[in-house]
């Protein structure tokens, strides 16, 4: 048989992949956002007393409530009225809000329940106020009856817009210390996550004169004493409540030239730490570095300014769009907007706040870049890089034989190693590593994009959550055991694959995640590898693919060092590859700065129908 007819069975054997489905991420799954008609009432003080007692004797809810919001909380519960005969919560209904009794008597029947009458201050629901849940009982009015309710979508307000609240008080503070004033504002808004809110005791000395400053703080209740020098002639200074103390923690190694020591009762402050401050920015100049040039001529814009050209593709919650900036007409940017009313669980509130922090820290060519994020009553909106050579996997099917070369395998390989390496040096483990995630540019290069499941884990934690696309998960994250970094090798070992055989090799053609789960566990050994794999891939995708993630490539003592020196990569130039002289396998071939001819054709509807959302869960974003 000649080579070309072995190409040519290749070819045949996995002829259905124009059929192919685009592979989509899991999490948590979706409850959309009940329309509840709210029946707003006031509550006496002995009623609100019964609120609060009844959330906080509960086990769970005690640990996750904060008596600080608690008065916010329960002006937001209302009361839903119930006829005899009508059923608050059926078996097996998912539900994602908390019910407290109100009066009237309940019957709860289900999970060694029959017919409990309920007649009592009582809570029905603790886990749904995080994300939706499966009832165990059924519970019905055996009379007129009414109950309080909470909704998770409005405990989730609350939660968040303290933390925005907390980012938007130390934003001002930043806002009139000399050294950082002038950073920008998404740098300052950066700077104001890192701070930790902390108590220390009175007496307490938190610096010592001729010591090196390693704390920043901003007081925000009691007050502290400096001491000065008696030369000096400052004598006595206090801090209070807004003033702030060891701004030359951004600037090189400086000893203090006071003491400090915390007054009676006690202080509390955001305090950050030098090198927390150090592990997210380079240096002072790295806080106050305009977002300009580094990568191509981004200019601060508004939303209105932008001119939308044509819808590129759709995702999970909306669609995403190039645009252009009307007063800058020569530059283009990628915008994708999320349609807010569909935004509702925890994880997916999480996933976009998560997916802004990240992704904008970002500064890496391997990396879409996130330049500014907008919102409106419908939309959240991110602006992007727009990279128009369209994504891996559409550039995957439009190859001849549906796969690509070892060559260009290798090249787009190394261009997420690249990425990888930028992100894991930072603690930030990605976990959505799929063609369909990596943007391929106008000069042939292609980066990693949608930052939705990733997290920052330092060396010493570790994440559990279940995210990831089926086909790419680890064992670790089917087993529930601990993640680190070695999930992203563990995709990476996958993505080699995929790109050289045209599909990824837990898959099944039904699209059985079970399947799919249990081919993953079984292990790489059981997976066939066809002719055009390379021993030398062969041995390095397993070498990748191992199932305990500190037996993978990458994850050793000298960790991405070990896939760069694998002899898969043997002739390829790292340092090029970096400074971007190499030339790319795949010449990308566009007609100027909005030519759209690398995305599947995306028809513009007629304007979608998108719901208001009033709530304000999205703070600042
Ligand atoms: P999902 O959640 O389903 O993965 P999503 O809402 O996260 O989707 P993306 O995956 O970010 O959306 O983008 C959807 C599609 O839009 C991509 O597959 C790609 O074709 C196009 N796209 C996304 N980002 C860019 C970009 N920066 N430049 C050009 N096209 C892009
Ligand atoms: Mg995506």
């Amino acid at each position: 048989m000649t080579l070309k007819d072995l190409y040519k069975r290749q070819s045949a054997r996995y002829k259905n992949h124009s059929e192919e489905k685009r592979k989509v991420g899991v999490l948590s799954p979706l409850v959309p956002r009940q329309d509840n008609k709210k029946v707003k009432v006031l509550k006496t003080e002995g009623e609100r007393k019964d609120i609060f007692q009844v959330l906080f004797q509960n086990e769970f809810l005690k640990d996750i409530l904060s008596e600080s919001y608690m008065e916010q909380l329960i002006d937001l519960i209302y009361v839903k009225d119930l006829n005899e005969g009508d059923y608050l919560l059926r078996e097996n209904q998912f539900f994602n809000s908390l019910y407290i009794w109100r009066n009237g008597t309940l019957e709860i029947t289900g999970y060694g329940r029959s017919g409990e009458k309920c007649k009592h201050t009582r809570l029905f629901g603790d886990v749904s106020i995080l994300h939706p849940s499966k009832s165990s009982q059924t519970i019905k009015a055996l009379e007129k009856s009414s109950v309080w309710v909470l909704d998770s979508i409005d405990f989730k307000e609350v939660k968040i817009n303290q933390v925005i609240e907390r980012q938007d008080e130390i934003v001002k503070f930043l806002k009139n210390i000399p050294v950082i004033q002038d950073a920008p504002n998404e740098r300052l808004y950066k700077l104001a996550d890192l701070f930790k809110k902390q108590k220390f005791e009175e007496s307490k000395i938190l610096i010592r004169e001729g010591d090196f400053i390693e704390l920043f703080l901003i007081v925000t209740a009691g007050s502290a004493t400096v001491l000065s020098r008696p030369q000096t002639n400052n004598g006595e200074k206090k801090l209070y409540r807004g003033d702030f103390f060891g701004e030359k923690i951004f600037h090189k190694e400086t000893p203090s030239l006071h003491t400090v020591i915390v007054d009676s009762p006690g202080l509390d402050c955001f305090v950050l730490s030098k090198e927390t401050f150090l592990d997210y920015f380079h240096d002072i100049n790295d806080l106050l570095r305009k977002n300009t040039d580094s990568h191509g001529n981004y200019l601060y814009v508004e939303l209105n300014q932008l001119k939308r050209i044509k819808t590129l593709g759709r995702g999970g919650f909306g669609k995403v769009e190039l645009v252009q900036d009307s007063k800058n007409k020569d530059n283009f940017y990628a915008l994708k907007s999320l349609r807010k009313a569909e935004i509702v669980g925890k994880s997916q509130i999480d996933q976009i706040f998560n997916e802004k922090k990240l992704q904008m820290l970002c500064d890496s060519y391997f990396i879409v870049k996130l330049y500014q994020t907008f919102k409106d009553p419908k939309y959240m909106y991110f602006l992007q890089e727009a990279c128009m050579g369209g994504d891996l996997w559409n550039l995957l099917r439009r190859q001849k034989r549906k796969y690509f070369d070892t060559d260009t395998a290798k090249f787009y390989s190394a261009c997420v190693i690249e990425a990888f390496n930028y992100l894991h040096s930072r603690d930030i483990v990605y976990r959505d590593l799929k063609p369909e995630n990596v943007m391929v540019c106008a000069d042939g290069y292609v980066k990693i994009t949608d930052f939705g499941f990733a997290k920052r884990i330092g060396p010493h934690d570790r994440a559990f959550s279940f995210v990831g696309t089926a086909e790419y998960i680890s064992p670790e994250v089917i087993q529930s055991h601990p993640q680190g970094k070695g999930v992203d090798y563990w995709a990476l070992g996958i993505f080699i694959y995929e790109l050289l055989v045209g599909q990824s090799p837990f898959r099944n053609s039904e699209h059985n995640d079970e399947k799919t789960y249990k081919a993953i566990l079984k292990g790489i050994d059981f997976v066939s590898f066809p002719f055009t794999i390379s021993p030398r891939a062969r041995n390095l995708i397993k070498k990748l693919c191992r199932p305990l993630a500190v037996d993978r490539l990458g994850c050793q003592k000298d960790g991405v060092k070990d896939i760069e020196k694998h002899s898969w990569f043997s002739k390829m130039d790292w340092v090029k590859l970096r400074s971007r002289e190499l030339e790319p396998p795949i010449r990308i071939c566009l007609n100027g700065k909005s030519d759209t001819r690398y995305f599947d054709c995306v028809k513009d509807k007629s304007p979608e129908v998108a719901l208001d959302d009033f709530g304000t869960w999205d703070g600042d974003f």
